[in-house]
């Protein structure tokens, strides 16, 4: 019986510490997956591949991966003549355009995609006019091709997927 205890107490101790390595270093818990489908994309699927990989490359709490058979996406993309655009409806989750008014004028495709999947990593738009932002979208000049996110919104993004969920608000953001 006491040796029952002390393996209980032991147990206890072992689960507590358990608990505070997980909250002192989040950067070794499993990354929050998300799934997205490109398979309506038209002849945008591999920018959009891009656009995730860019995320991918840039941040450690959340992975970009292409939906599997018998799953349902998080995330949709779809593409037509109009603006870019995406319909977010919470933290990671929603649809978004690719779209060809903005590619026709000569805006970079990848940082196009990029940038719709910065709005459904809870990302809203900062028209700062700067190519080195990924969220100042439309409002850099056309001929910017920088598709990364700036150090402060890959960590921004690393923040809302960081531990509990972050509640965003469902949302539309439009290129232009
Ligand atoms: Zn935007």
């Amino acid at each position: 019986m006491l040796i029952r205890k002390i393996a209980a107490a032991v147990f206890a101790v072992l689960a507590l510490g358990g608990v505070q390595a997980v909250t002192a270093a989040p950067a070794t818990a499993a990354p929050r997956v998300l799934y997205y489908d490109a398979s309506q994309a038209q002849e945008f699927k591999a920018v959009v591949d891009q656009g995730a990989q860019i995320w991918n490359n840039s941040v450690t709490n959340v992975r970009l991966l292409p939906v599997t058979a018998g799953r349902t996406p998080n995330i949709r993309i779809y593409a037509d003549n109009g603006w870019p655009r995406t319909y977010s409806s919470s933290l990671g989750n929603g649809y978004w355009y690719m779209g060809r008014q903005a590619v026709n004028q000569g805006y970079n495709p990848p940082r196009i995609s990029a940038h719709e999947f910065g709005h459904i990593l809870g990302l809203p738009d900062r028209r700062t006019g700067l190519c080195a932002d990924l969220m100042s979208g439309s409002s850099a000049p056309v001929s910017c091709t920088n598709a990364n996110p700036n150090a402060t919104e890959a960590r921004t993004v690393n923040n809302n997927f960081a531990g509990a969920a972050v509640a965003v608000p469902s949302q539309v953001f439009a290129w232009r």
